[in-house]
């Protein structure tokens, strides 16, 4: 089998996700063989390194032999079971332990399916936390801009990326939506704490405006990482966690993207050193391996759906492959390697590894901008760096670096004009070097005309 005889039959019959399919009347589609650590090989042989960790999902590698092993002894025991009426012994271990390792305060597990998933348990948890209190008002959800939670109608809702939004407007319900931290945007000498704190004065306002008919605020922490790897300052977080104390407004944390050692730390919230009401997990949950997504909350909400059944307060939401069994025991091998290999104190000579690659980039006559958070390295192309000038997405000048990284064997997939790693934790020096070395020259030819 190649390449070829795979690609044809593929596209005779998938569709697949955020995908423009024209696009591979021109770019072949890569039908991948198999994987091992960072590396995907295909049926021609080819070799690509995965510096986009699969979308952000993987962390220890493909074909990690301490998940396998896990996964083949959980195979051999029980693959799933209905999660209702019913529990199983890696389920309960990996809430014990997802409460344990989440902040303070969250000691309540609820298991979704997928990201966008989570997204929606915590909002209807929020929204159906504060109606079983009588309070039938409080029904708005607060966002920010540029923010992304997902693609289900809910999760689309309280996003902002336009790009994956503006189509299904009429479908979607209604949000407040904030101007954000972004700090790409701060001004000149001006500190990522500085701006965050200035422009937290716009939540602010918001929140005091409307605290009668907010529900909750939901916020990607740190990294806004859909809308092109914008960042900010963990302030914000801190000033946030107490304007919805203050306002009486729950937090929503989405760590989908940054959680698991993304951002340097377990959480990015540790950063800020709060505890939201409802964290959403997923992706790195289960080391890439399979669907997985948890809501971490509190004690107090858990107890406000907490009656007798006549009383009609329970939360009824339910997905056929909660909690299974394959996924929960993924999730707990992950776990148990971020703790016995000493993860988040290891990743730190491979964040200062890829500060260090990162330094040449801001000299590139087309970057306005590199930024860093942990593990998350993201490099602004521009038409001008001077007045930041952006290209025209229609030129699609990140679809040039990602083609080119792809016929020198990295997976590199820029955001609209921002090219970003974010590799395994696993990946060494030499390869970061031949990340940023493509990336490089993957620019220079973009830029080119
Ligand atoms: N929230 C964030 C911050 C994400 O980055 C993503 C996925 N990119 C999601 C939610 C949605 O997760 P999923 O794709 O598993 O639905």
């Amino acid at each position: 089998m190649t390449n070829q005889s795979f690609s044809a039959r593929d596209l005779s019959v998938l569709w697949h996700p955020c995908t423009q399919m024209k696009d591979h009347e021109t770019l072949p589609i890569i039908p991948i063989k198999k994987g091992q650590g960072v590396w995907l090989e295909d049926f021609d042989g080819n070799h690509y390194l995965d510096a986009i960790s699969s979308w952000w999902v993987n962390l220890f590698g493909h074909a990690n032999p301490y998940i396998n092993a896990a996964l083949k002894d959980q195979l051999d025991t029980l693959e799933h079971v209905i999660f209702a009426g019913f529990t199983h012994e890696s389920a309960i271990k990996l809430a014990e332990k997802l409460v344990e390792v989440t902040p303070g305060g969250l000691n309540r597990c609820f298991f979704a399916d997928n990201g966008s998933s989570a997204v929606e348990v915590a909002l209807k948890m929020s929204f159906h936390y504060w109606r079983n209190l009588g309070q039938t008002q409080k029904t708005k959800f607060v966002t920010l801009e540029n923010s992304y939670h997902g693609e289900t109608l809910g999760a689309l809702a309280v996003g902002n990326v336009q790009l994956y939004k503006d189509t299904y407007a009429p479908l979607l319900m209604e949000v407040i939506t904030v101007p954000g931290p972004d700090c790409y945007y701060r001004e000149t000498g001006e500190s990522w704490a500085d701006y965050s704190t200035r422009r937290f004065a716009l939540m602010e306002q918001v929140l005091q405006a409307n605290a009668e008919s907010i529900s909750a605020v939901i916020i990607e922490p740190l990294v806004q990482c859909a809308g092109n790897m914008r960042m900010y300052d963990p302030v914000y977080l801190s000033l946030l966690r107490a304007a919805c104390d203050k306002y009486n407004v729950h937090l929503i944390v989405d760590e989908i993207a940054v959680g698991f050692g993304r951002t340097g730390t377990l959480f990015a919230c540790e950063q800020a050193d709060i505890s939201p009401d409802f964290m959403c997990l997923s992706k790195g949950l289960t080391g890439g391996y399979l669907p997985l997504s948890a809501v971490l909350t509190t004690h107090q909400i858990y107890q406000a759906f907490y009656d007798d059944y006549q009383k009609l307060t329970a939360f009824l939401h339910s997905h056929s492959y909660t909690g299974n069994a394959l996924a929960c025991r993924a999730g707990l091998a992950t776990l148990d390697i971020f703790q016995n290999n000493n993860v988040i104190e290891n990743n730190k000579s491979l964040i200062k590894e890829m500060a260090e690659l990162a330094q040449r980039f801001n000299e590139h006559t087309h970057v306005a901008e590199v930024r860093q958070t942990g593990m998350i390295l993201a490099i602004e192309m521009v038409k001008n760096k001077r007045t930041r000038e952006p290209y025209s997405w229609q030129e699609r000048r990140g679809y040039k670096v990602y083609q080119y990284a792809l016929s020198k064997g990295v997976i590199l997939r820029p955001l609209g004009n921002v090219i970003y790693f974010m590799p395994p934790y696993i990946i060494t020096k030499e390869e970061l070097l031949l990340i940023a070395q493509v990336a490089w020259d993957g620019i220079d030819r973009a830029v080119r005309d």
